[in-house]
């Protein structure tokens, strides 16, 4: 039986030709024969510079736009993305290899991150990229080897501030957290960094991931801007930069709309002119990983099996939560809600009843769909996870059971 199914705003993004999904202009069945093996995940650089070209049309020309490496740190995609942005933000000493490989000016690059080992800060150094501050240890550790280096490292303190991200799905600010530096202890930092031969950069503040509420990212990014100036006031030293971090969601489940980016850019350049009236030295930066690059990709898992178990089906597919954590639900979810998934070679019809799909795992945290409605499904059919540019490879345990790793692909 067929009819029509109302898609996902979040599949939206990939034309169908026919029953087929097409990414980058080919068909899903002909690339997973490109990529030669399944599972696979696939970004869309056209999607990737729409988005980036989409958002900075609605952003003040004065903000910065940083792309959040962890996000994604296919060297290919972190080398695409370099040409987009104004800068790239990494998390540890290999992203940091990814971002300089990838050509950004050391000028360009931050490196954030609690537990930012003595090694990777001597790389950071060395390479002449700012390094954001998360700790008193850490500013001690940079000092040290600045001074073993003989440079004066660029320095960024990370503050921890004493507001958050509301409604966000990931508070990374506010209250006792392990990310960066109590606001209430930043005065005293400051003047230990003044009496040292640093080269002060100015303050990173970040406040909350995956936030679909435009008034709660403005309120964030207005209390990170006023606290940036207050703290500014603390010390005797230019304020170069102020780094109020992101937040910006993109919509995952049944009812999620798209952030709407209008109002936040017309707040931003009110804050932009408060700015420049405080800290004319400063530049105002936004740092995005998630919505830069999440709804460009896709995961793509091929069907071995189809089971009826008491009258509920399972397609088994090659991959899960291995690969795909966050999809499977394991990374963060209370109640486990689907992502977009479709069978990307039916696009257009939908079984009665529904389906779950289920990996290779053999346990029952295995699980890329649960009882969703989707296209009859045969064995050798391409199941598609939605959603799935950022923090996939990158925030799932790849190795479980042994499996092999999936490719990426940049189409
Ligand atoms: C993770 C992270 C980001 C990116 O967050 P998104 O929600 O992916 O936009 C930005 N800055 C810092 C410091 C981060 O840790």
């Amino acid at each position: 039986m067929t009819d029509t199914k109302p898609r996902h705003a979040a599949q939206s993004q990939f034309p169908v030709v026919g029953d087929v999904l097409q990414i980058g202009g080919i068909a899903l069945p002909m690339l997973a024969e490109r990529v030669g093996h399944t599972p696979f995940f696939a970004y869309d650089r056209a999607l990737l510079g729409a988005r980036v070209a989409a958002l900075r049309a609605q952003l003040p020309a004065g903000v910065a736009l940083h792309y959040s490496v962890k996000a994604n740190p296919m060297p290919a995609l972190v080398q695409h993305m370099a040409g987009l942005v104004d800068g790239l933000d990494v998390a540890s000493g290999g992203e940091l290899k990814t971002a300089l490989d990838a050509g950004m000016a050391a000028a360009r690059i931050s490196f954030a991150g609690p537990g930012k080992g003595d090694g990777e800060l001597a790389q950071g150094v060395a390479a002449g990229v700012c390094i954001n501050l998360e700790s008193e240890r850490e500013l001690a550790a940079v000092a040290r080897i600045s001074e073993r280096l003989g440079v004066a490292a660029r320095v960024a303190l990370r503050v921890n501030p004493d507001f958050e991200l509301k409604s966000s799905g990931m508070k990374m600010g506010g209250g006792a957290k392990p990310f960066g530096i109590d606001a209430e202890e930043v005065p005293r930092l400051l003047r230990e960094v003044a009496a040292m031969s640093l080269d002060f950069q100015g303050f990173h503040i970040f406040s909350g991931s995956q936030s679909l509420r435009g008034d709660a990212i403005i309120e964030a990014q207005t209390r990170s801007v006023e606290l940036g100036i207050r703290l500014a006031g603390e010390a005797p030293l230019t304020v170069r930069q102020l780094n109020i971090g992101g937040g910006f969601g993109i919509p995952y489940f049944p009812g999620e709309q798209r952030l709407d980016i209008a109002p936040i850019g017309a707040a931003l350049e009110g804050l932009l002119a408060r700015l420049a009236a405080a800290l004319p030295q400063a530049r105002l930066a936004l740092e995005l990983g998630r919505y830069l690059v999440g709804e460009a990709g896709i995961y793509v898992a091929r069907v071995l099996d189809r089971k009826v178990s008491r009258g509920e089906v399972f397609l088994v597919v090659d991959g899960g939560m291995h690969h795909h954590l966050a999809a499977s639900g394991n990374l963060g979810q209370i109640i486990r809600k689907n992502y977009p998934v479709a069978v990307g070679n039916r696009m257009t019809a939908v079984e009665p009843g529904t389906a779950s799909v289920t990996g290779p795992l053999c346990t029952p945290l295995d699980v890329l769909a649960e009882r969703m409605p989707l296209a009859h499904a045969q064995i050798g059919d391409l199941i598609v996870v939605f959603q799935s540019g950022a923090y996939g490879p990158s925030a799932s345990p790849s190795g479980f059971l042994g499996h092999p790793a999936a490719l990426e692909v940049l189409i």
